[in-house]
């Protein structure tokens, strides 16, 4: 049997789904489902597809995993927390749950690219029976800024492990402006760029909307990434990047992880009517997306993995043969066909972002 390549999944909300969605997410997918069954509050509830078993199963042992919390001081279509301080509660207690989980063995935190590199090293050489037993490593992000109350804030943060940050989410933010928004960033936005950059956090260019991205660019020195983002040119929405963003960033030595939900996959996804059926949507489809930016870089060192697939969906928004997050490796066999090398092929699924993080991670 061919070994499973590893893999470095930039984008997960694992603690989000943890304590939002009250998933054990160390049990398997089959029974986190099973425990779903009935429960209505949310569209993906029994057809999750992440799980810590899975995640190891997959060779996935290193992954880029987040703190969230909007800020949204009044009711509206997007959730959000009434005040700042209290989505800087809500992070806290997320962060908790990751210390809880390193207290039992199932995942631990990288920070420095020397922990990176050793724990890489370590899921690289392990066999199949050992993977089930080695924690998780996963790096700390902060997906939206609002729950930073102060400069003081961002610093525990920092010495808390945060090394990556997207100062927006969706709609308008305290920083600027995400996903389906106008605008420019914020003065507190451009001063958030430039303690980010004292203090060595890498700018994740995810979510901003178009004239907060080309403001933070025009701002921000430091080292960027997009940890998961596709592209517009094959799926039509403002979430994803046009050309000349993915050509700017690129220039600024980015990689970009693809992200697996089906709304960011193709033209003309309406939330929570379409289905994958509907496009005869399959995971080859993202070939096509790793393509585009590999024909832009002219090479194939821009391109990583940043699945996604816990941040808010399950089945009902993945592509038809995606049942699990272990599902990944079918990539391999259609990146193949289109002639993509061993090593281009390991570079998307982890090669990419380890040299990221070893040019810019103190
Ligand atoms: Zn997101």
């Amino acid at each position: 049997m061919q070994e499973l390549p590893l893999i470095f999944d930039a984008h997960l909300d694992l603690s989000m789904n943890a304590m939002e969605w009250n998933r054990d997410i160390r049990l398997p997918l089959v029974e986190i489902r099973r425990r779903e069954l009935g429960m209505k509050d949310r569209p993906d509830r029994t057809r999750g597809t992440v799980c810590l078993p899975e995640m190891r199963r997959a060779r996935i042992g290193l992954c880029v995993a987040t703190q969230i919390a909007r800020y949204s001081a009044r009711f509206s279509s997007l959730p959000g927390w009434r005040s700042p301080e209290q989505a800087w509660a809500q992070t806290q207690g997320q962060l908790a749950w990751y210390r809880a989980m390193e207290d039992c063995g199932e995942l631990v935190q990288l920070r420095t690219s020397a922990e990176v590199k050793a724990h890489a090293a370590l899921w690289l050489d392990a066999a199949p029976e050992q993977m089930a037993k080695l924690p998780i490593g996963y790096l700390l992000s902060l997906e939206g800024a609002d729950s930073i109350l102060s400069w003081r804030h961002l610093e525990r943060s920092r010495a808390d492990g945060l090394i990556a940050m997207g100062p927006v989410h969706y709609g308008p933010g305290i920083y600027g402006h995400g996903t389906d928004d106008e605008g420019p960033l914020t003065s507190k936005g451009r001063e958030l760029l430039k303690e980010m950059e004292r203090l060595g956090i890498i700018l994740d260019v995810t979510h901003l909307c178009d004239e907060s991205f080309w403001d933070a660019l025009a701002h921000y020195n430091g080292p960027l990434w997009a940890s998961h983002h596709n592209c517009r040119a094959l799926a039509n929405w403002n979430r994803q990047f046009d050309d000349d963003q993915i050509r700017a960033i690129i220039d600024r030595g980015a990689v970009i992880g693809m992200a697996f939900d089906a709304i960011m996959m193709v033209h003309g996804w309406t939330h929570h009517r379409s289905t994958a059926r509907d496009f005869n949507l399959k995971m080859e489809k993202i070939c096509e997306h790793i393509d585009h930016i590999c024909q832009i870089a002219g090479n194939a060192r821009h391109v990583g993995i940043g699945t996604d697939l816990d941040g808010g969906y399950g089945t009902e928004q993945t592509p038809m043969d995606l049942d699990s997050i272990a599902d990944l490796h079918k990539l391999t066999a259609p990146l193949t066909e289109r002639g993509y090398s061993n090593a281009d092929i390991a570079g998307i699924f982890h090669g990419n972002f380890l040299r990221f993080l070893g040019e810019h991670l103190k």
